[in-house]
């Protein structure tokens, strides 16, 4: 069947002067794309797509793929899809078919093992993906037609190989972000949401669907206005350091104080600004003093990088006085920016970031403002240099190679080295205090292992008079009778009460014991930017060798 032909139904449900998904008509080369589209329609599942003979072959898997091969996964076969489809990300508009968000989940390239066209006719599709989450042997296999099937119903089943695991749905419970824009769901429904904040994935790539868009209004205002160099910048997902025991040595990498904030990419054109957390949601609102100052910056339009936290007076950031100071609206708010993106419409990522850093000094060093402060770098020395942060009271430093491009997602261009240990945990119930008008004597914390929730011990100090009093207002409007972990030790659950696992808490810990519990724990404040199925225990890589490779 012809490209064509085979898009009728795709195109006969979807009105496109609405939707914003692609029309398609665009004809391909020949090519074996692979993707997974997460779609929270009605109901959210996971809609896969396999390029072939020019469009998209299309299963909506109801529960998502899974690595265990015992599960056999209901794909419901759909219409084919445009090439062009395998770009988008956003929403379709309430009212239009498969109404609802839609994330680009995983993306790569499909390998057939038999001729595609008869093992389709056929019902039994055997492939393999290389995808940047899905990789391995799969099948889909038509299931019988039974009277009255209105669907034709597949099954999506992993092979038995090194790829596959018994916790199948690990992956889909911790890979939450888009594979190409970094965003959590709420993040592309908020930022579509917002209008001016629309210049996003699979805008402006396909041709034959922006003359559909017109009606819109910010198409005609964006045609009409502003120059390239003018536009507000796309959330980009940052860039993100390994954690490793030792800084590395050599001229080739720079390092910086780590601060302990919130991290927050900043992105202005004109008066326009959007101030980002690290999975795109959009907290311009929460930091106007932010936002001003990257408005006041003299440039058309950047994009900037960086983390804002509260210094002491001897220069120290600390989690716990940012959690005081957003309360409060009181204490020294710094928004410490260490890269630089894009400046006028000029993509920087592919330049070195010694050269980012500079153009970053320049733009920053030529402002007013005291809330944004460039930060500064030292080339190499990394041991003497994290040696003294430590004795300094500082949490760590960040090593940076020097000649890097800026790359999303965590990389071992930048490493993290810690002076004590953080972690983060998810709250799953506290025990009561013996103590007269103390809230509670411990909370009781968890994380996520392989998909599972799992208790990782008690925190008992470090709370101040606030934080038990905030902390105890949160912890009752989640009570629940049943620990939401499987594995809090019975002598504990006896006396604890639970929560829904929603709060997120930073600490400080000297280790762990030989159980594996939290040793020496104290709170340090909470985490409102990060979804509790992000947390996961921090694994530790190993510094790279000085200088040479990456
Ligand atoms: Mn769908």
């Amino acid at each position: 069947m012809s490209a064509k032909a085979s898009l009728q139904t795709y195109r006969k449900r979807r009105d496109f002067r609405r939707t914003r998904e692609p029309e398609g008509g665009k004809r391909s080369r020949s090519g074996r794309r692979y993707l997974i589209q997460k779609h929270a329609a009605r109901t959210t599942h996971y809609d896969l797509r396999l390029e072939h003979d020019g469009v998209l072959k299309s299963w909506a898997v109801t529960k998502g793929p899974s690595l265990d091969p015992a599960d056999k996964r209901l794909a419901v076969r759909t219409e084919d899809h445009p090439m062009d489809y395998g770009d988008f990300e956003g929403v379709i508009p309430a009212g239009e078919y498969g109404a609802g968000t839609v994330m680009l989940w995983d993306e790569g390239k499909w390998e057939p093992l038999d001729d595609p066209e008869e093992a389709l006719d056929r019902g039994k599709l055997k492939f393999k993906l290389h995808g940047a989450r899905l990789t391995g042997g799969w099948t889909l296999v038509r299931m019988r037609h039974r009277k009255g099937d209105r669907q034709d119903n597949w099954l999506l089943i992993k092979e038995r190989d090194p790829d596959a695991s018994e916790d199948g749905d690990a992956l889909l419970h911790e890979d939450v972000t888009s594979v190409r824009s970094g965003r959590i769901m709420r993040a592309i429904t908020e930022e579509e949401a917002s209008e001016e904040n629309r210049d996003l994935i699979g805008k402006g790539t396909s041709g034959s669907s922006g003359s559909t868009r017109e009606g819109t209004g910010n198409e005609a205002r964006k045609a009409g206005g502003a120059s390239a160099g003018g536009r507000l910048p796309g959330f980009v997902a940052p860039q993100l350091a390994t954690l490793v025991d030792e800084a590395p040595a050599g001229e080739r990498w720079l390092h910086e104080i780590k601060y302990d904030g919130y991290r927050v990419l900043a992105a202005v054109a004109g008066e326009t600004v959007a101030i980002r957390t690290r999975n795109g949601l959009d907290w311009t609102d929460r930091f106007p003093g932010i936002a001003d100052a990257v408005r006041a910056l003299a440039c058309q339009s950047a994009q900037i990088d960086g983390e804002m936290a509260v210094a002491d007076k001897d220069g120290r950031t600390d989690f716990g006085a940012l959690q005081i100071a957003l309360s409060t609206g009181k204490g020294d708010v710094g928004y410490y920016v260490f890269d630089l993106l894009s400046l006028d419409g000029r993509d920087l990522r592919r330049e070195p970031l010694f050269e980012r850093k500079v153009r970053l000094q320049a733009l920053v060093d030529e402002q007013s403002s005291d809330i944004l402060r460039y930060s500064n770098h030292m080339v190499g020395h990394g041991a003497d240099i994290f040696e003294k942060a430590c004795a300094l009271g500082l949490e760590g430093i960040i090593a940076k190679r020097a000649d890097s491009p800026y790359r999303s997602g965590r990389t071992k261009t930048w490493l993290k080295i810690k002076c004590g240990m953080g972690q983060e945990f998810v709250v799953l119930g506290w025990t009561p205090s013996s103590v007269r008008g103390r809230a509670f004597a411990s909370l009781l914390l968890g994380y996520y292992k392989a998909g599972k929730l799992r208790y990782a011990g008690r925190v008992g100090s470090g709370f101040s008079q606030q934080d038990l009093a905030a902390l105890s207002a949160k912890l009752g409007s989640l009570a629940r009778k049943t620990p939401a972990a499987g594995d809090v030790p019975r002598d504990i659950a006896r006396t604890a009460h639970f929560v829904t696992p929603k709060l997120v808490v930073e600490t400080a810990l000297r280790g762990w014991t030989r159980d594996g519990y939290i040793r020496q724990g104290s709170y340090k404040g909470l985490r409102g930017d990060k979804p509790a199925r992000e947390v996961t225990p921090e694994e530790r890589g190993r510094a790279p060798a000085s200088g040479r490779g990456s």
